[in-house]
């Protein structure tokens, strides 16, 4: 019924794949993505949709009406991060940027939004360009700061659901350490809920030959730290999944000079609501209990500073996407998948709106290389997001991250049936 929509594919995917490596060559960090949100509006306006741009940040809101149906939101995250890249493509990135702290960093597209964002245009092209095979409203949502888990609630903040149309459905996917031309698909809990906390214990500085002069806040740390790691073994249920990670520490100056704090990163990854409490909870217990057993002076200070909510794929608008994947790409294409461990911030928008989200991931590595470290048992030998070794073979990416997002978007549309 809708096969019209993929008359411009071919024609589109050169383009597209030169937008890509644009992209990929010259990427920006977390709220610093004024040139990429300005090539993609660039990109959207002389498809007819209104373009909106400056949206909580750097965020673009692109809406296409095409007649009475519903209102479809697609969304991709367009932010980089604060790697070196070492993949040695022809496209890879010298790019330095500073960060938030001043400091002089590297950047990289080292979780793939890139190809994010050039998908996203790319359906968008698509669906624009085919109106007569469907009705509804297209809300296209690029988001900044995702790795900074806030551009999604910057957007909400800035109004999106007041200033544009609320939609039925949010729909969002990401690329990753699967095989290129594959659909990883899961539902209910698909990634984690992650909360931050900084942790500062007191002590009571002194001359490293005199500790009963002193609270020594690095043998409190340490501590605390082996300790902590004993709360997903002893009080996580085993059929349940949680990780602590501390992923920060630092005191002191000197080998001789007991120094008067010590501060800790904590992380905390979870899928339940009462297993986030439990842990969080533990954690707290944990550091002030550590600080009483060696009479801190003071009470530890714990700050919980950065969250990302869980991020829940609704079962059944995924049975029904996953099902229109399968119509179109074939079911032998399809990957069921675990939850992981990692965390976005796409549920955001689902929860402001009151609508559920569908998200999936789909494959960015060389098939036969990855089916080969999967058969030998090394799929973790394979860089993933965030290594800056990652980078997504263009195609099949880019043509399959395009056409999940159609197929999703039409799931959803009102579908005619006169052909584009
Ligand atoms: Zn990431
Ligand atoms: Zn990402």
């Amino acid at each position: 019924m809708t096969d019209g929509v993929w008359n411009g594919l071919d024609e589109l995917g050169p383009r597209l794949a030169d937008l890509y490596r644009d992209l990929h060559r010259h990427p920006e960090l977390s709220l610093q993505e004024h040139r990429t949100a300005g090539l993609l509006a660039d990109g959207l306006r002389p498809l007819g949709f209104e373009v909106t741009e400056q949206v909580g940040g750097t965020g673009v809101v692109g809406v296409l009406r095409n007649g009475d149906g519903p209102v479809v939101m697609l969304r991709a995250d367009i932010d980089a991060l604060p790697v070196a890249e070492r993949t040695g493509l022809p496209y890879a990135s010298t790019e330095r940027a500073t960060d938030a702290d001043g400091q002089e960093v590297p950047v990289m597209h080292a979780c793939g939004h890139d190809m994010h964002a050039t998908c996203l245009l790319g359906a968008a092209t698509l669906l624009a360009g085919a109106t007569t095979a469907w009705a509804g409203t297209l809300l296209v949502v690029f988001q900044p700061a995702e790795e900074l888990a806030r551009g999604a609630r910057d957007m909400v903040e800035d109004g999106l659901f007041e200033r544009f149309p609320k939609p039925d459905i949010v729909l969002g996917q990401h690329v990753g350490p699967l095989p290129a031309g594959f659909i990883g698909h899961a539902a209910g809990p698909v990634m984690a809920a992650s909360d931050s906390a900084r942790v500062v214990l007191h002590g009571r500085g002194g001359h490293g030959s005199r500790p009963e002069s002193t609270v020594d806040p690095v043998l409190m740390a340490a501590h605390v730290v082996t300790r902590l790691q004993g709360i997903v073994a002893r009080e996580v249920p085993p059929a349940e999944a949680a990780v602590v990670t501390v992923g920060r520490l630092r005191a002191g100056t000197k080998d001789n000079i007991i120094p008067d704090t010590a501060e800790l990163g904590v992380n905390v990854r979870s899928y339940t609501p009462r297993v986030r409490d439990r842990v969080r909870a533990a954690v707290e217990r944990v550091v002030r209990a550590e600080a009483a057993a060696q009479a801190a002076p003071r009470p530890p200070e714990i700050d919980w500073t950065h969250g990302m909510p869980l991020l829940v794929s609704d079962p059944e608008a995924t049975a029904a996407t996953v099902a229109a994947f399968a119509a179109h790409f074939g079911a032998e294409r399809l990957l069921p998948m675990p939850p992981v461990s990692a965390s976005e911030d796409v549920g955001v928008f689902g929860e402001a709106a009151g609508v559920p989200t569908v998200f999936w991931f789909w494959g960015g590595l060389d098939a036969d290389t990855t089916f080969a470290a999967l058969a030998a048992g090394q799929l973790d030998t394979l860089p993933g997001n965030h290594s800056a070794h990652f980078a997504p073979v263009v195609e099949p990416t880019l043509g399959t991250g395009v056409q999940t997002l159609v197929v999703a978007a039409l799931a959803w549309l009102t579908t005619t049936t006169a052909d584009a």
